[in-house]
């Protein structure tokens, strides 16, 4: 599901493929909608494009459930064969830009990066707005022992659909 060919991509009389992702990131509560580009420069697969939505999030002072719009830059560079082996699987560019190896892989992702996107970008505290009145007898101190980061990782486990 949402994987795209690398064959495909370099069949587009551009090298350019247009994917448009219309779908819930279940793992997340969240409804998506995104426009991406998929372009091939040779050895590399560059991704860029837009994703907005809502997702369903849990207030960190009184723990009601809200939702928040998503508004996310998308721009990802996948290379298509291993990088030197010393960098590992994700080399990070001079501009804060992540090359993602796909290790002789024959197609990209597109729910994985949408996910991993959607993840980055949720703020550190999740307040569900300036009216929330709830926790305000809790110090920060007691907020900052959370390490909060950590528990988006521990609650969400991806479930693979191969
Ligand atoms: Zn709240």
């Amino acid at each position: 599901m949402h994987k795209v060919l690398i064959e495909d991509i370099e069949k587009e009389p551009n090298k350019i493929l247009h994917y448009t992702f219309d779908d819930c990131i279940e793992e997340l509560n969240c409804d998506l909608y995104s426009e991406l580009d998929l372009k091939s420069l040779g050895e590399f697969i560059e991704v860029t494009g837009y994703a907005e939505g809502k997702i369903k999030l849990t207030c960190d002072r009184c723990l009601k459930e809200f939702e928040q719009d998503l508004d996310i830059d998308i721009e990802e560079t996948y290379a298509k064969h291993a990088l030197q082996d010393e960098y590992g699987s994700e080399l990070e560019l001079s501009r804060g830009q992540f090359i993602t190896d796909l290790n002789g892989e024959k197609e990209i992702d597109i729910y994985d990066l949408l996910y991993q996107s959607v993840i980055l970008s949720l703020p550190n505290k999740k307040v569900c707005g300036i009216n929330c009145k709830e926790g305000l007898f809790v110090s920060d101190e007691d907020v900052e022992i959370r390490d909060e980061r950590m528990d988006v990782f521990k609650s969400i486990k991806i479930e693979r659909k191969d």
